[in-house]
This record gives C-alpha cells, sequence and structure tokens, in this order.
C-alpha cells in the first residue's frame, strides 16, 4: 500500500504524493507537519544559527513546531511553496471546506509526530545532545506551512490555539492570507502573534500576485487589517515579496500599515523552495540588499522604523516600538 493511499481523502493522489516527496509528514486526515530548515541548522551548529523569530522575538528555532491543519487554499500565490494542482496539470476545485480533523486531537497528534520525526537526532553526531533533549519539549507551535489555517472556522481554531496552551506552549503564531475576517472576528483564544500577509499593495497587483480563488478576495483582506487593532497580542503585516511583481507601489503599502497599525510589519523575501520553483525564477526572490531598501522605502512612508533585520532569513523589522517584544 503506498504512504499516502489512506491520507488527506478527497485530495487527488499526485497531489499528496507530491507534499509527500516534499517532506510533509501527514498527521491525522488532513494535518501536516515539517520541520524547518532552521530547526535543523540550530541543532546541527550548538544554536549559532537560527531563524529571525530567535533573533527577533526569543522564541529558540530548536524548540519550534510548525504544521497546518488543511492543505488547501483560497489563494494561488505565485510565490506559494505549496504545490497547487495546475502545476501539475491537475483540473482540481479546492473545496471551501473538509472534514477537518478534531483540533485539540490534531494539535497532540502533531507534536507527536513532530517528536517522532526528531529522533533521529541522537544519532546525529553534530546535533547537540542537550538542544536535542530540549526540542523533544517544544514551547513555540506556528500554524503556517502550507495551506490557509483560517479555513477550519473560528471554532477550531480557538481549540487548536487553547490545546496548544494547555500541553505547555508557551506561544502560537497564527500566520494567515487575510481572506477570512470572519475568523478572525470570531476567535475565543488569540493566538500569542497574529500574522497577516500583504503581499499586494493593491487589487490589482493582489490579483496578478494572489490570484484568488474567491470572490472579494482584496475586501476581505482589507477587512482582516482593520481588526488588527483589536487584538491585544502583538499584530504583524508580513509583506512577502516576489520580485519585480509586488515590489511596487510602496506608498500603496505604506496607507494600508496606516490604517491597520500592526506592532509590526515584516517585509520578507519570498524563498525559491517547493512549488514557487516552479513557477518563479531565482531572480524572483530578492536579495537581502532589495529588502531592505524597500523597507527603508515604507520607514520614510510611515511612522514605522527599521528595527531589526536578519539577512538569513532575508528579512527587515519594522515597528513604532523601539525594540521587538521579546515572547520567550
Ligand atoms: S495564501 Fe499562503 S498557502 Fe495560500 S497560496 Fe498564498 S502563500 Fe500559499
Amino acid at each position: 500500500m503506498s504512504r499516502v493511499e489512506n491520507v488527506m481523502p478527497g485530495v487527488p493522489r499526485p497531489l499528496v504524493e507530491r507534499l509527500a516527496k516534499q517532506g510533509y509528514h501527514f498527521v491525522g486526515r488532513y494535518g501536516m507537519v515539517k520541520h524547518c530548515h532552521w530547526l535543523h541548522e540550530s541543532l546541527v551548529t550548538g544554536g549559532k544559527k537560527h531563524c529571525y523569530k530567535q533573533a527577533f522575538y526569543g522564541v529558540p528555532s530548536h524548540r519550534c513546531v510548525q504544521f497546518t491543519p488543511t492543505p488547501t487554499c483560497n489563494l494561488v500565490c505565485l510565490y506559494c511553496w505549496r504545490i497547487q494542482p495546475t502545476d501539475i496539470g491537475i483540473v482540481w476545485r479546492e473545496p471551501a471546506s473538509l472534514d477537518y480533523d478534531e483540533p485539540r486531537e490534531l494539535i497532540r497528534m502533531v507534536v507527536e509526530e513532530h517528536r517522532r520525526m526528531l529522533t533521529g537526532y541522537w544519532g546525529n553526531p553534530k546535533a547537540d545532545k542537550r538542544m536535542v533533549a530540549e526540542a523533544f519539549r517544544p514551547i513555540h507551535i506556528t500554524a503556517s506551512l502550507d495551506g490557509e489555517p483560517t479555513l477550519v472556522g473560528a471554532e477550531r481554531l480557538s481549540a487548536m490555539i487553547d490545546e496548544a496552551f494547555r500541553i505547555g506552549f508557551k506561544t502560537f503564531f497564527l500566520v494567515t492570507n487575510g481572506t477570512m475576517p470572519e475568523v478572525l472576528s470570531n476567535l475565543d483564544v488569540e493566538p500569542s502573534q497574529l500574522y497577516i500577509s500583504l503581499s499586494a499593495p493593491n487589487e490589482r497587483v493582489h490579483r496578478l500576485v494572489q490570484r484568488p480563488l474567491i470572490p472579494g478576495g482584496w475586501g476581505k483582506i482589507l477587512e482582516s487589517l482593520k481588526l488588527l487593532k483589536t487584538f491585544k497580542n502583538p499584530t504583524v503585516i508580513r509583506m512577502t515579496m516576489v520580485k519585480p511583481h509586488n515590489m511596487v507601489d510602496p506608498e500603496g503599502y505604506a496607507r494600508l500599515i496606516e490604517m491597520a497599525e500592526p506592532t509590526y510589519v515584516e517585509v520578507k523575501a519570498a524563498m525559491n523552495l517547493g512549488g514557487f520553483n516552479l513557477r518563479l525564477r531565482r531572480e524572483n526572490s530578492p536579495r537581502h540588499e532589495d529588502i531592505k531598501a524597500f523597507a527603508e522605502k515604507i520607514a520614510e512612508l510611515t511612522s514605522y522604523n527599521v528595527i531589526a533585520e536578519s539577512p538569513p532569513s532575508r528579512v527587515v523589522l519594522l515597528s513604532r516600538l523601539k525594540k521587538p517584544i521579546r515572547l520567550i
């Protein structure tokens, strides 16, 4: 029996096979988990290399879990790592909803699978064994990997956040494309940090770069941006930059940032990984200097200042704060 035979009912097998090839591990019916590049780097360098979340917010890369509760999305962004149906010549209308997993159980299964995937590090001579032991006790979890997490609805998402805190996670980051404001406004539990991806300064670029599968997607993103002020915990506008397509109209981005007033703006390069490489070229992934120059333009046009940067992750952080809040 193939490894993918019994997972993701209703999702075309060639897509599931590609996800498996990309290194995703399947959890429950529709969940997926994958170790981040930086978790590995951190473990094999004794923590010398780590991601920007550690540098900015104190989230240790080797104690971080990333997962997704659904492989589907209502956008098909040009730069997405996801293998999209059209990438492999499949005609499949991604359903608006699936028979999602029980949310609390999903979180527990995600952690179990994350730990199972770590076992190989005990035998890795380069891995720092004290850090490997810590990695088995993760303290940070992010709902963002592949697919749009808010598609599961407010009730399930709230239960996932609640369950993560209940079993000992200190922080939960939720990264959304912003097309489901009704989910964000109905969350019973706030994530520790809410990210909305803003990959366009206006509707024309949104259509070109994010290629919405739903009507009125841009209006929904604007609605979500307006909700940021209602969150008590820190919020982030994540600008995922793909050159030259959305590195335009800094004034448009500036207007949206000033309207939404997030705690932070992260200007970040879209990385040339996974499905990105089937749609774009390497040169579409901006260099750190490109990101920095664009972030500085945004700083000039807004009340936000550049307060930190991480060249290895190709990200620049802006805020009205003098320095980022350490969450852990
Ligand atoms: S919103 Fe995220 S998951 Fe959906 S297509 Fe865009 S990058 Fe991919």
